[in-house]
């Protein structure tokens, strides 16, 4: 059903348009214009994410979305195709992460359109900024969506895969401040913020919490001079869990030692607490679920449900109620310049994308 020829030729064009995070200007005028030119009318929200509707269909709006962004280094992209495969020159990302999901969105649009299939509405996200957490998804204007059900096309490996859930992130970003002092002459006048970091760093649970929670201070910055002690320390960490509680209780057990540490040394513990996104679970039942574990069948895959590692846009989408699993696009050993993906994995998972919003058709 999906021209191969014609998805191949989609990506290696989007791909060689230079779009690391926050540089989106030219893909997203680009995608503009091919999403016009298949009758979507688009809109860009203040952050800058593209969205596009296609109000023609029966049932439940159905979003697809994908990101424009890519990592670095990602700049003057050469695909070369060998022994059907795509890859880069090997200077460079490929960008399947994630202009195939474009790629395909674009493709299963046309392929409706051109065969007459049945379809619900469609409404399209094209996030920026996903790369630095999920920031596009994060600001968009949701109020500008309608779906119920949704597809991101944005993760590895072969057709079949299906994440139906996805951890939470909360990030730290610490500030203890002590007092300096000549360490030699006057360390007691002195407030260490670092000897105050130690010890908070053991009143945390750090690491593998339990099965579906982990915590870690990643990085710490601070201190002046050998012979000062040293007044201010910055951390910064993170925590995931599968379970919104049991994150907000870790989180809250991070800040309680931090705040109490700070205060039996008499100084000051800063905390900039981010909710970055929630975690999502979807039961399997799920009608967005049925939907692509019946494309997958229809197509001879075998369809695996699995427990998403890190956050998607899905996160996002999810929590303001739009049932969002994430398919694989083909993409393979992204943000490396051996990224790759195999022309037969992209046109299964663009089949399979086809075939599930089919099976969401009213
Ligand atoms: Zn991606």
């Amino acid at each position: 059903m999906i021209n191969q020829e014609r998805l191949v030729d989609t990506f290696l064009e989007l791909v060689q348009i230079d779009s690391p995070s926050g540089e989106e200007d030219a893909i997203r005028e680009d995608l503009i214009v091919r999403f016009q030119a298949l009758g979507l009318d688009t809109g860009v929200d203040d952050f800058g994410n593209l969205i596009a509707h296609w109000d023609e269909g029966k049932g439940e709006p159905f979003l697809l979305s994908g990101h424009m962004d890519t990592v670095e280094p990602g700049r003057d992209i050469k695909p070369v195709i060998r022994d059907g495969v795509i890859y880069s020159d090997g200077t460079t990302i490929l960008g399947s992460d994630d202009k195939s999901g474009i790629a395909i969105i674009l493709e299963v649009i046309q392929t409706i359109q051109e065969q007459n299939l049945p379809h619900p509405p469609i409404e399209v996200a094209i996030s920026v900024q996903e790369e630095r957490g999920l920031e596009g998804a994060r600001h968009l204007d949701i109020s500008r969506l309608k779906a119920k059900y949704g597809l991101v096309l944005d993760s590895g490996g072969e057709p079949g895969k299906i994440t139906c859930s996805g951890p939470s992130l909360d990030k730290f970003l610490v500030t203890l401040r002590g007092r300096a002092a000549h360490a030699g002459l006057r360390p007691e006048a002195g407030i260490d913020a670092l000897a105050m970091a130690a010890e908070a760093l053991t009143r945390m649970p750090l690491g593998r919490v339990d099965e579906e929670t982990t915590c870690n201070m990643g990085a710490i910055e601070g201190g002046s001079a050998r012979n000062a002690v040293p007044a201010e320390v910055k951390l910064f960490g993170e925590a995931r869990s599968r379970d919104n509680t049991k994150l907000a209780l870790l989180s809250a057990i991070i800040v309680s030692a931090l705040e109490r540490t700070a205060a039996r040394w008499g100084g000051e513990a800063i905390i900039d607490l981010d909710h970055a996104y929630a975690a999502y679970r979807l039961p399997d039942d799920a009608p967005i679920i049925q939907a692509v574990v019946k494309a997958n069948e229809e197509l001879g895959y075998e369809p695996v449900l699995r427990e998403g590692g890190g956050g998607t846009d899905g996160n996002h989408y999810n929590a303001a109620g739009i049932q969002t699993v994430t398919i694989s696009s083909g993409q393979m050993d992204v943000h490396t310049v051996d990224e790759h993906i195999s022309i037969e994995d992209f046109v299964g998972c663009a089949e399979v994308a086809l075939k599930a919003v089919m099976n969401l058709a009213g």
